[in-house]
């Protein structure tokens, strides 16, 4: 038997699947009162402290949780573009903290942290194996490069580890 169909055309997630996905989804939530997030407490996806959720079975890829979050309560994400969480805590999932943005924002959101959490003193543009998989992890090669340049390593560098001609054991 066919698994039944998850999404419509348009990208957005059909009633059925729509009604089991949240159950499951729900499950999977922290809500945490002072800030307001909903703390993802399942899986985590990568290096960056996003949570992870499958959407079909077993043999369907993992997918962001925050991502399936907008889709669920807010609909598709356009092409191309991505979701920040303006209260900047990668691992929340709610709706209402979650909005469109660019590989670039979503980048520049992600340095910012980094200095908060380490301060503009101990910030080193050196690469990480988390963002050399972010990197990779890019439908362009160009937004791969510009994701590491944004995170202060130079062109030269991000240009290396695209050719995977530095950090070659990173899968
Ligand atoms: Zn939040």
């Amino acid at each position: 038997m066919a698994f039944p169909r998850l999404r419509n055309q348009d990208g957005t997630y059909s009633t059925e699947a729509s009604a089991s996905v949240k159950d499951r989804f729900y499950s999977n939530i922290h809500f945490e009162p002072n800030s307001g997030c909903w703390l993802w407490a399942g899986a985590l996806h990568g290096a960056f402290g996003y949570g992870a959720f499958k959407i079909g079975n077993r043999q369907s890829k993992v997918d962001k949780a925050h991502r399936v979050s907008y889709e669920l309560h807010k609909g598709p994400i356009p092409k191309g573009l991505v979701i920040r969480h303006v209260c900047d805590n990668p691992a929340c999932v709610n709706p209402n903290h979650l909005e469109i943005g660019t590989v670039k924002q979503n980048a520049q959101d992600m340095v910012r942290r980094q200095r908060h959490m380490f301060g503009e003193k101990h910030y080193q543009a050196k690469a990480t194996e988390a963002l050399v998989k972010e990197m990779r992890g890019c439908t362009s090669r160009s937004d791969g490069i510009r994701i590491g340049t944004n995170y202060g390593i130079s062109r030269q560098s991000a240009n290396d580890i695209m050719s995977k001609r530095t950090w070659k054991h990173v899968q």
